[in-house]
């Protein structure tokens, strides 16, 4: 950051002393003779100045229209000049009464003008009589919807004052004295319903705004010091994120005005020690053809407050040379930071070169050739009465020094700033990606973490499967603003093989693409041909590493121009390979996790995590009024089957039967390997009979399924028992036991069946036994059916 990007400072140069300036005396002079002037109006209006001037009388005399024509003259000047007043600064307004006033005076001229202008129309259109009485009351409205309080009142006061003058004119006669009545009750009228209604609207509008942009200031000034002070010894995390670029213009403007208040320190202790009328530092503009007032302390009231001033005369003359120069008596206008033009002055003036080597120029080579080949800043310079010496030249020289010290102390104060606040997005990229655990929450944390490195429109990730040589995309971001860019939906599971395309170099290669992160430096094309990027002008494609081994590749694109530059670019191959770390992890959790959850020999969720969806199911059901059926079902004679076709023939019809389970109910039914040969399923919303259904279709696939075997086709048969909530029970143990008695019944009753809870219990009381005997001590008589 150069001492150049201070720009966000405002123009005005800081002024030390506040009095009366002559410009400032020149305008108070002004804006009072004008508001006297618009009393002489009225006056002369009063008297009748105009009222011969009629335009429909016969004979108008030449002195009245004159009059006539000079209120009319008034009337659009004090209109002209209303429009063009400048308000005071707050600062100068407070430093002068007549200042402060100016406001007030300029209102005040134009009310009076106005009043003035529309009595006048008046008394050449007919007096009391006149048409343009109208006129008068939406003046009296405007003055008190619009001006000050002056000026409010002068209108409704010159208006009222006017009309009694107009009446004691013509002569105090009962239609006149109606009429004046009817006139002055309609303006008193005008003005009191605006003044009630409008006034307090525009004020309490007018004071909203005023506080709010008090409020942003304060919260602005507050927030660029906080920054910089107390961010400084709070950690990452106390902090909410803020966008980069607001970051980057709090902390200019917290370092424009350190730079500002410790400069102008060296420049008032200067002034004291050279006993100086002015002393001001100039700093060069970043076209180098104006210089800005940059920070002064001076005795004079003229110091001009114009932005930005010429480059020529006796400083253009330093700026030039690189010289600092000694001027015993200057001539008129060859100071440009005063505003009169002053002479007759002794100057000091010194170029503020700031060298290669991150010096400055001191005293001691000055004029050397080393000093020439710096930078140059601008000049310091100061003025006084007495003639300077060598050694005060010296001494501006040394605060030149100082001044540029400062600057240079900024500028390693900001960038270690922004180091800072890097390492900070780092930190909570990485950190956010660590949090991830899944492969999906992994992808969708890599873009937000690659958003807090950096503005990109969209994102995406596709996914390497090295031993077929394919790509696929499994995530595409797309970011607010970057709608357009890519088509999401062309994105979408995109596979594509090891090609020609940008991302598969970039796996080839394991270095990100393209060099420079510009997009026009790329032929190829990033995935296959299909995908167009033609808006896009910033591409960034990066390897995701892992261990070394590119496990696929990170894109993003934005539509601005040089969006990824090499720092970024960096800090974000350091996060792709987090990115890459954290996906593998993702990859073994989700592992873990099927590993958990599912039987190994048949890829159904296991005992426990039905238990856990068992109660889940119900604990919704009962809460929503829904219903849950439960399916508990046993191969017959299983252990024949080993021992007639071995284990692992057994194994195989276990799976086999699995996928019926699997492929028969719905996909939101969910089954499971009870144990052994035992399986459940849950069937979800489904009644008793619903579920006997559904058992039966299962029991006809089952006896269906045909394993080939060393010893022929082998067939197998499951009995099936039913129990639903809520109707055969509450709760997960009662409905699992009463399945189970169905099973059992089921099996009791020759196998190959489907039997519900209900039906069991039928059963029972019609054999009138109370005792049902235990399943696996029932003798198994049926054979394996092997067909
Ligand atoms: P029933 O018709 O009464 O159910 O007769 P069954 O022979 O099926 O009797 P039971 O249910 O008591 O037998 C279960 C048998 O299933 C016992 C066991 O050897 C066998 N078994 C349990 N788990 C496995 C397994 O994972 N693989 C194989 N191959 N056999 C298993
Ligand atoms: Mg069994
Ligand atoms: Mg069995």
């Amino acid at each position: 950051m150069t001492p150049r990007g201070s720009s966000a400072r405002p123009s005005k140069p800081r002024m030390r002393l506040l009095r009366l300036s002559r410009r400032g005396l020149r305008r108070a002079t002004k804006v009072s003779l004008g508001a006297v002037a618009g009393a002489v109006a009225c006056a002369v209006v009063a008297v009748g100045g105009a009222d011969g001037a009629a335009v429909l009388a016969s004979k108008p005399s030449l002195p009245m229209t004159m009059v006539a024509v000079a209120v009319a003259a008034l009337v659009a000047i004090a209109v002209i000049r209303r429009v063009q007043f400048v308000t005071p600064s707050a600062r100068a307004q407070r430093a002068s009464f007549w200042l402060g006033a100016a406001t007030d005076l300029a209102d005040l001229e134009l009310a009076l003008s106005l009043v003035a202008g529309a009595h006048l129309l008046i008394a050449v259109t007919g007096g009391l009589d006149s048409p343009a009485y109208p006129l008068l009351y939406g003046l009296v409205a405007f003055a008190m919807t619009v001006l000050a309080r002056p000026g409010a009142f002068a209108t409704l006061g010159g208006a009222l004052l006017l009309e009694a003058a107009l009446v004691l004119r013509i002569g105090l006669d009962e239609h006149t004295l109606l009429a004046a009545s009817i006139h002055a009750a309609c303006i008193a009228g005008a003005a009191m319903a605006h003044a009630l209604l409008l006034r307090g609207l525009t004020a309490r509008y007018r004071r909203r705004r005023a506080t709010r942009l008090d409020e942003e200031l304060v919260a602005l000034r507050d927030s660029a010091r906080d920054y910089r002070l107390i961010a400084a010894s709070l950690g990452p995390s106390s902090r909410a994120p803020r966008i980069r670029d607001e970051e980057e213009r709090l902390l200019a403007i917290g370092g424009v005005g350190m730079i500002g208040d410790a400069a102008s320190w060296v420049l008032a202790t200067l002034k004291r020690s050279l006993g100086a009328r002015t002393v001001a530092l100039l700093w060069l503009d970043d076209d180098g053809e104006r210089i800005k007032l940059k920070e002064v302390v001076s005795d004079a009231d003229d110091i001009t407050e114009t932005p930005r001033l010429p480059t020529t005369g006796i400083l253009g003359a330093v700026l030039r040379d690189r010289q600092p120069l000694l001027c015993a008596a200057t001539k008129p206008g060859q100071l440009p930071y005063y505003d009169s033009k002053r002479a007759g002055m002794a100057l000091v003036a010194v170029p503020v070169i700031e060298t290669t080597l991150g010096g400055s120029a001191s005293p001691a080579h000055v004029g050397s050739p080393n000093a020439r080949l710096g930078h140059l800043r601008g000049i310091l310079a100061a003025d006084r009465d007495a003639p300077f010496t060598e050694s005060d030249r010296d001494l501006l020289a040394d605060a030149t020094a100082q001044v540029l010290r400062v600057v240079q102390a900024e500028q390693v104060f900001r960038a270690v700033e922004r180091a800072k606040y890097e390492h900070e997005r780092f930190y909570q990229a990485t950190a956010m990606l660590g949090r991830a655990l899944t492969p999906e929450q992994v992808m969708e944390t890599a873009f937000d973490a690659a958003a807090a490195i950096v503005e990109y429109d969209a994102g995406a990730i596709a996914l390497y499967d090295k031993a077929k040589q394919r790509h696929k995309i499994t995530a595409v971001r797309i970011r607010p603003g970057g709608e357009g860019l890519v088509d999401p939906a062309q994105l979408h599971e995109l596979e594509f093989k090891d090609n020609a395309g940008l991302a598969s170099m970039v796996v080839k290669n394991r270095h990100y693409l393209p060099a420079g992160g510009e997009l026009r430096e790329v032929s190829a094309p990033i995935y296959t041909r299909k995908v167009k990027l033609d808006e896009a002008k910033s591409l960034l494609i990066l390897p995701l590493l892992c261990a070394d081994e590119p496990i696929g590749t990170l894109t993003l694109v934005a539509r601005a121009e040089k969006r990824f530059g090499k720092d970024i670019r960096e800090m974000l191959a350091v996060i792709a390979n987090q990115v890459a770390v954290s996906l593998e992890n993702g990859f073994l959790y989700r592992k873990m996790e099927t590993m958990a959850t599912t039987d190994g020999l048949t890829g159904l969720t296991n005992h426990r995590t039905f238990q856990q969806r068992f109660e889940d199911l119900l604990e919704r059901a009962s809460r929503h009024g829904g219903k849950v059926a439960l399916l508990l079902c046993d191969v017959d004679h299983f252990k024949k089957v080993n021992d007639n076709y071995g284990h692992p023939m057994g194994d195989e019809v276990l799976r086999r039967v699995a996928r019926v389970l699997q492929e028969v109910p719905r996909k939101i039914d969910i089954p499971a390997r009870y144990g052994g040969e035992e399986f459940a399923v849950l069937l979800d919303n489904v009644d008793v009979a619903q579920a006997r259904t559904v058992a039966e279709r299962i029991r006809i696939e089952i006896s269906r399924v045909v394993v080939d075997t060393d010893k022929g086709p082998l067939s197998v048969t499951e009995s099936i028992g039913v129990a639903a909530f809520p109707e055969d029970g509450r709760d997960r143990a009662t409905l699992i036991e009463r399945a189970d008695l169905a099973l059992y019944h089921a099996k009791h009753t020759g196998r190959n069946r489907v039997v519900t809870w209900q039906e069991a219990l039928a059963a029972k009381n019609a054999r009138g036994s109370s005792e049902v005997p235990k399943l696996k001590s029932e003798p198994t008589n049926a054979v394996v059916k092997a067909s």
